[in-house]
């Protein structure tokens, strides 16, 4: 439940709680409802920006007080008046309140998708809401759409252990790219360099960024996968080569600041001609189909690699928390059983 707007990072059991209410399963539903039990419900970074008050607009929607965060989820049908798009026991994936049991109208469950054959294909469920859901779909679509890149062309990225960073660099890989990543812990970076196969890595807390790309990358940065913002940007700028794109996808250093980091050589874009572009995964909805089929097989074949931090329901406010920290490793999901 969304309980109060965060001063500086959201306070678990404060801004954020996890409470009880009752729910009748035995309800008559309408024509054409179905009841959903969520499953695997993702947190994003992006919450912390929903987390404000509602006349303040921007890209997605505001939380609203006192109802729970909504959000992509993987869910089972279990109740069903339209039994022909959506048989109980039916998994379907969509944007959806994290509660254990929701009731969805006809018109809004036109917008789930039914994962055909979710049971049946091997594929973790919780996947579905991170390699192969929106996280996926934002590294796919950056990479491809707003970075154009070119064989032997080099690709820094940054928080590159999570849920975004991973696919970017793994999908740059597979591009033929030299690939370096930036994190916060030693764990990481063996994931990275050793699991994950990028050319190289670095810790961003114990290294210096703008030595590291200098010396990992003489050749300079072609692309920047950007997910961190504030000096690591600076960093990248006094690296760029010309004709240089920067995939602005996130700023997570920022996002619970109250006053911005002032990146001070923002001339390099001027100066080296560089394609400064943001994006937003929700541009591409329409593309979708073409990310399932082509990412679909290279994570059921292990050619793509997916870590999974996965918490219990009760500790999702903490997990939050933990993410805007750099607690988790992986893409972080909270689970509920099946009851
Ligand atoms: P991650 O799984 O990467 O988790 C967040 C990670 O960010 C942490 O684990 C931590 O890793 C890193 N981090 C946290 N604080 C800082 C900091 N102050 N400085 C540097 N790194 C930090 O999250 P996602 O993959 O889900 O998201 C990555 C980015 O993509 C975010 O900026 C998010 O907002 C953005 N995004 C944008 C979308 C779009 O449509 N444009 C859609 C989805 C995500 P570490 O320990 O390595 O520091």
């Amino acid at each position: 439940i969304f309980k109060k707007v965060p001063e500086g990072y959201p306070v678990p059991g404060k801004d954020l709680t996890v409470e009880t209410s009752e729910f009748d399963l035995d309800q008559k539903l309408d024509n054409g409802s179905i009841i959903v039990h969520g499953l695997f419900f993702s947190l994003d970074p992006y919450f912390r920006g929903r987390m404000r008050p509602a006349e303040v607009k921007s890209y997605s929607p505001a939380f609203t007080l006192g109802q729970p965060l909504t959000g992509h989820q993987v869910g089972e049908v279990v109740k069903s008046s339209d039994t022909d798009k959506f048989p109980v026991g039916s998994i379907v994936y969509g944007f959806l309140p994290f509660q254990q049991y929701s009731v969805v109208d006809k018109n809004y469950a036109a917008s789930l998708r039914v994962i055909k054959d979710a049971k049946e294909n091997g594929i973790p469920l919780s996947q579905y809401v991170g390699a192969l859901g929106m996280p996926g779909q934002t590294a796919y679509f950056g990479l491809l759409r707003v970075g154009t890149p070119k064989k032997g062309e080099t690709l820094f990225v940054s928080a590159a252990s999570g849920a975004v960073g991973a696919m970017v660099g793994q999908l740059g890989k597979q591009l033929g790219l030299k690939v370096v990543g930036s994190v916060g812990s030693q764990d990481k970076l063996d994931y990275i360099t050793k699991e994950l196969n990028f050319d190289a890595g670095f810790n961003y807390k114990e290294q210096d960024t703008k030595e590291q790309l200098a010396k990992l990358l003489p050749e300079g940065i072609d692309i920047y996968f950007e997910n961190v913002g504030g000096e690591t940007l600076e960093a990248v700028l006094d690296n760029v080569n010309t004709k240089a794109r920067i995939i602005a996808c996130g700023m997570i250093s920022q996002y619970n600041e109250k006053e911005p980091y002032g990146v001070k050589n923002l001339m390099k874009i001027v100066a080296k001609s560089v394609r400064f572009e943001g994006f937003l995964v929700g541009n591409y909805r329409d593309e979708n189909e073409e990310f399932y089929e082509k990412v679909t097989p290279l994570v059921k074949e292990g050619k793509i690699h997916v870590k999974e931090d996965i918490v219990d329901f009760d500790q999702a406010p903490e997990a939050f928390l933990g993410l805007l920290q750099g607690k988790n490793f992986g893409k972080l999901v909270y689970f509920q059983a099946l009851k």
